[in-house]
């Protein structure tokens, strides 16, 4: 539990190790993580393609176990969590948007989008509005096989969303999304921090979406490489050129 009288951070990873396989093959996904996330802050992952931003957003939920260190989310320390009390606060307390949508083939967008909710009152409304927030009302009667990449990917948004997270974590967010759609979502990911307070991280390699962020954490080879502030005026080739500084600068080093 964090010190007495504060409030405790919506994210704090101390060393975090995390390795997959053994021997000369084992690799070394996540070698030594810390980082903190401040409540209502909206953070960017960039990292080349196998730096561990993936494995970093598992193990912030607990989907992945950590060799070691420590995973807390709102002071809860993860790997003391039973799997039935991980799953409920999961449930009520983040939205997760992974890089497959894993959407039921059999349900409805609607009904992908009521199933993991809690509470069920208001919950019509609730869905009504993300669908036109998110420009697939009039698709929320087809089943995934029906949508495009796109779409399919604005339901699993709108599935994150519906039970109201404090937390949202999206992995490539708006990897299937053109890029009208893409910006519109993050406008969206914007208001729910910025107005409603919530706390949002997500992993992207697009400076066009980075550029949303508050700051914007640079992995490398499973290690926090550099991290940087994002500047208000949302321009994509300062975003890039910072991003391109990141690297550089601290490989120069
Ligand atoms: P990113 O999302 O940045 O592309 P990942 O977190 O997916 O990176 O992967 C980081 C490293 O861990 C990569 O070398 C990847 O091959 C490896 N890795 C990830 N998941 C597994 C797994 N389930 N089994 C074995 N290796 C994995
Ligand atoms: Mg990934």
């Amino acid at each position: 539990m964090p010190a007495s009288g504060t409030v405790p951070l919506p994210l704090e990873i101390t060393a975090v190790v995390k390795t997959f396989g053994k021997g000369p093959t084992q690799v070394r996904a996540l070698d030594g993580i810390d980082l903190k996330i401040t409540a209502g802050e909206f953070v960017a992952i960039m990292g080349a393609s196998g730096s561990g931003k993936s494995t970093l957003l598992h193990a912030m939920v607990g989907l992945t176990d950590v060799d070691s260190g420590a995973v807390r989310v709102e002071g809860k320390d993860l790997s003391t969590m039973s799997d039935s009390a991980l799953t409920r606060f999961r449930r009520e307390r983040i939205g997760l948007v992974f890089q497959a949508f894993n959407l039921i083939p059999v349900l409805t967008a609607e009904d992908n989008v009521k199933l993991p909710a809690i509470r069920r009152d208001g919950l019509d409304a609730k869905v009504d509005h993300l669908f036109r927030r998110l420009g697939i009302h009039d698709r929320r009667h087809h089943k995934p096989d029906a949508l495009s990449g796109g779409e399919q990917q604005r339901v699993a948004i709108a599935r994150a969303l519906v039970a109201d997270p404090a937390i949202v974590l999206a992995d490539e967010p708006t990897g299937s999304l053109n890029s009208v759609n893409g910006q519109d979502l993050c406008r969206l990911l914007r208001e729910l921090c910025k107005d409603d307070g919530r706390t949002i991280a997500i992993v992207t390699h697009e400076p066009t979406v980075a550029m949303w962020a508050d700051r914007v954490i640079v992995l490398k080879d499973g290690k926090v490489l550099t991290e940087f502030p994002v500047p208000a005026e949302h321009d994509p080739e300062r975003l890039a050129r910072d991003y391109q500084h990141a690297l550089l600068g601290a490989s120069a080093s």
